[in-house]
């Protein structure tokens, strides 16, 4: 493998606080130099990129996504998913294990990371299951998982409702120094409902999943990360009460942690309503842009690519989440990367299954939503990318330090493109983003020093 030098980019490393315009070396599959000397010790046979006016920084970590193997291949694999998450700037990936079988023995987490590194083009990592099968009854094989590589636990997808037996999840897991991540959701509130409790379920008849059925199962984890220790990790929140339930408990040094995505401050639920008419009464900011595209609409969309679990929730909420990443509450971005078949998605909403793709939007939403806006400065914004993801799953990643493996990000901050349906590398398109004006875009994407993906537009200008 040749080295490859990338000159004259801003070099934002937030593990080493570096934020500055200079170059960087990989040889060998690893970070070789950084800063002004990197050019003289770049051999002579080495590839350069002209990287101006782009950021380089430590490969982006998506510790939340469903790549759907083993047994969903019909709406993911391990090659379609890792190949949009490299186009998404990002160089490693954590798994879910809600696949069929679920990933809650020894011998399937083998089988993933056997075929991750045949046909993954970036890193993936595996969380195991909490519980067996994901049903709540029974724990999972916790040690054998631990030894079989699994960065983390959690049934995602489901919530453990027992809450002794999550007591014991989070004993087991401090042994096995396993960070216990969670889906929460509490079943006897949330029921069955597909949409957030509140105006916009009422208006629509739709039924509702109320925040307190997030807040309560967030409670109960601060409570059992307190009584045992364990480092518990509440997975994409979308809910006030929950963040201000976080920003308390880690005031007192309580060992929990929260995620967002995107989709829960960038959108409200007044989005299920897509109609104009519908739109003004919430139509600030960015869901004003959706508001314009489908300015014809009369009628509610009931569009099944706004349902998610947890849902969209209220502009106060959106405002909450985006505070909870601004001040520090919430230190990680992740998508919740969930690909559907179209043919799932385009049934009654009832119906349609939870979730939606995000892997190469995410970056710009949260640009738009958190850099753009002065929310949070570039280097905060890398570090809920980079730092935040590899310190809760003790990874050796997340850094440009030297000798560290080379996994490395290129984006452009200020980039305007346009997500398009059809030109994702999911195999799965059910993404309320398509059509949607962006801006901040990934240009390479580099992983243990080989080029994972370069935009064909910038690799001919250089
Ligand atoms: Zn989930």
């Amino acid at each position: 493998m040749a080295a490859l030098l990338l000159t004259g980019g801003r070099v934002v490393d937030p593990a080493n606080r570096l934020d500055a315009q200079t170059d960087l070396l990989i040889s060998e599959g690893k970070i070789a130099a950084v800063g002004a000397d990197a050019a003289q010790r770049a051999p002579r046979d080495a590839e350069r990129m002209a990287v101006d006016g782009f950021v380089v920084c430590p490969g982006l970590i998506d510790l939340h996504v469903h790549l759907r193997e083993p047994g969903q291949t019909s709406k993911e694999t391990l090659a379609t998913g890792t190949a949009a998450a490299a186009r998404g700037g990002f160089t490693s990936v954590v798994c879910m294990p809600n696949t069929s079988p679920a990933i809650d023995n020894a011998g399937t987490v083998a089988l993933i990371r056997e075929r991750a590194a045949q046909q993954g083009i970036v890193n993936v990592f595996v969380a195991g299951a909490i519980s067996k099968d994901i049903a709540g009854e029974e724990l999972a094989p916790l040690g054998g998982l631990k030894r079989a590589g699994v960065v983390a636990i959690t049934d995602d997808g489901h919530c453990v409702q027992n809450n002794e037996l999550m007591r014991r999840a989070c004993e087991y897991a401090k042994m096995f120094d396993l960070p216990v991540m969670d889906h929460c959701q509490d079943y006897a509130l949330v029921t069955d409902g597909v949409m957030h409790e509140g105006y916009w379920s009422t208006v629509l008849g739709l039924r509702g999943w109320p925040s307190a059925g997030e807040e309560v199962i967030v409670a109960r984890n601060i409570l059992l990360a307190e009584l045992t220790g364990a480092k518990v990790h509440c997975q994409h929140l979308s809910a006030a009460g929950s963040v201000a339930l976080l920003r308390e408990a880690k005031k007192r040094g309580v060992p929990i942690s929260g995620e967002a995505c995107p989709h829960h401050f960038t959108l409200t639920d007044a989005a299920v309503a897509g109609s104009e008419k519908f739109w003004a009464t919430d139509g600030k900011t960015l869901n004003s842009q959706l508001s314009t595209l489908n300015s014809k609409c009369d009628w509610p969309k009931y569009d099944t690519n706004f349902k998610m679990n947890p849902p969209l929730r209220t502009a106060r909420d959106r405002e909450a989440i985006l505070e909870g990443l601004a001040d520090g509450t919430i230190e990680i971005l992740c998508s919740d990367h969930a690909p559907h078949c179209a043919y799932e998605k385009e049934v009654e909403f009832d119906y349609a299954p939870f979730g939606i793709t995000g892997l190469e939007t995410e970056l710009a939403l949260s640009l738009m939503q958190l850099y753009h806006t002065k929310r949070l400065s570039l280097t905060d914004l890398i570090a809920r990318f980079t730092l935040g993801p590899a310190r809760l799953l003790r990874l050796p990643k997340g850094t440009l330090s030297v000798g560290a493996e080379a996994d490395v990000t290129v984006f452009d901050p200020d980039r305007e493109w346009v997500f398009e349906k059809g030109a994702s590398a999911s195999k799965a398109s059910n993404s309320p983003f398509c059509g949607w004006p962006l801006r901040g875009k990934a240009v390479a994407t580099i992983v243990g020093g080989r080029k994972a993906w370069v935009e064909e537009r910038e690799l001919a200008k250089a």
